[in-house]
């Protein structure tokens, strides 16, 4: 074979190769929970329920039928190029099509656990459009500045604070952020702050991230405590209960151990819900719609955690025997009757 026979084999073969393992890089994981946690959505509402949908990470519809409370309300989902290469701004049919599918024309709040573009980023037009107020941090508040919506919808959340909403009460109680890679692996408790009107299209790492919040909701029928991100606040919880703790677990598997422990111990250890629900586990660039995926195999190899998919499950059934809890995951839009 001559010289220039070897090489087009050899770069065809290696053009292969990458195309294939790129191929596999931007598939996704399986989900890292139990399938046997998985509850459907309830056919008949009773008059007056509490219910809960999930749209996928921590953008959830908590309503009684009389109010009605968006955390979030992310749907946007920038794919991959957009959210490393581009300037990212909401997606303004993602947002329609995304009330549609959790059947909102109106709300009362729309409350963002923290800046990041997959909590913040879409709250201001969610706002806008359902006339809710949007609750969350100085820095959520410069994103609905820089998307207009008019100041007598935002409000500001001071820490511990209560705030009524119909027969809710809100309690946003600061927690900070899981720990990332670009921080070190560690908490950090001073955190990084928008400070003046963000007007998108913007880079994804201008959404910085504020405060993060876990939100303690309150109603004449149970308790219900969300932790958007897998951060702590050492004994902030303590003294609030719940009934049903929605647990955000996004990079939970690529963890230390004796940070898991302390994650638990901090948040479901504290206020002793009878079910944990674990959120934000699904892909950030995952369908808006079918089946929820696990993380893109490209961002598990970046920051861990993609070694054992089945760690995740493990470590939750193990605390759930141990201290007689239930768990569950929700269903995509469906609603489901918590009290
Ligand atoms: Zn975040």
């Amino acid at each position: 074979m001559s010289i220039k026979k070897v090489l087009a084999v050899v770069f065809s073969t290696l053009f292969i190769v990458i195309a294939v393992y790129s191929i596999y890089l931007t598939g996704y994981e399986k989900p890292p929970v139990d399938p046997s946690w998985a509850v459907e959505g309830n056919k008949d509402i009773p008059e007056g329920a509490v219910t809960v949908r999930w749209t996928g990470t921590s953008t959830l519809v908590i309503s009684d039928g009389s109010s009605t409370i968006i955390t979030d309300g992310w749907f946007s989902r920038p794919g991959l190029g957009d959210a490393l290469l581009n300037n990212i701004s909401p997606d303004m049919e993602a947002i329609t099509f995304g009330l549609q599918k959790n059947q909102i024309t109106n709300a009362d709040a729309v409350f963002a656990f923290h800046s990041h573009y997959d909590h913040a980023m879409d709250a201001p037009e969610v706002a806008k459009r359902t006339g809710a107020t949007l609750m969350g941090s100085p820095s959520t508040a410069m994103i609905a500045k820089g998307w207009g919506l008019s100041d007598n919808q935002i409000t500001v959340v001071e820490d511990r604070q209560s705030y009524p909403v119909g027969a809710f009460t809100l309690t946003p109680i600061i927690t900070y952020h899981a720990p990332t890679p670009t921080e070190g692996g560690k908490v950090n408790k001073d955190y990084e702050k928008i400070t003046a009107p963000l007007v998108p299209p913007v880079a994804i790492l201008d959404y910085r991230v504020g405060a993060s919040y876990t939100l303690h909701i309150e109603h004449p029928k149970g308790d219900i405590m969300i932790t958007g991100s897998a951060g702590y606040r050492q004994d902030a919880l303590q003294g609030f209960n719940a009934d049903y703790y929605l647990l955000g677990i996004g990079g939970f598997g690529g963890f230390e151990p004796a940070y898991q422990n302390i994650f638990w111990d901090q948040t479901i250890g504290l206020t002793q819900p009878h079910t944990v629900i674990p959120i934000h586990w699904d892909s950030l660039t995952g369908p808006i719609e079918g089946e929820f995926t696990g993380m893109m195999r490209l961002f598990s190899m970046i920051i861990g955690g993609s070694d054992n998919p089945d760690m995740i499950p493990t470590f939750f059934n193990n605390k759930a025997k141990e201290q007689g809890i239930k768990l569950i995951t929700l269903p995509r839009y469906d609603e489901v009757v918590l009290f």
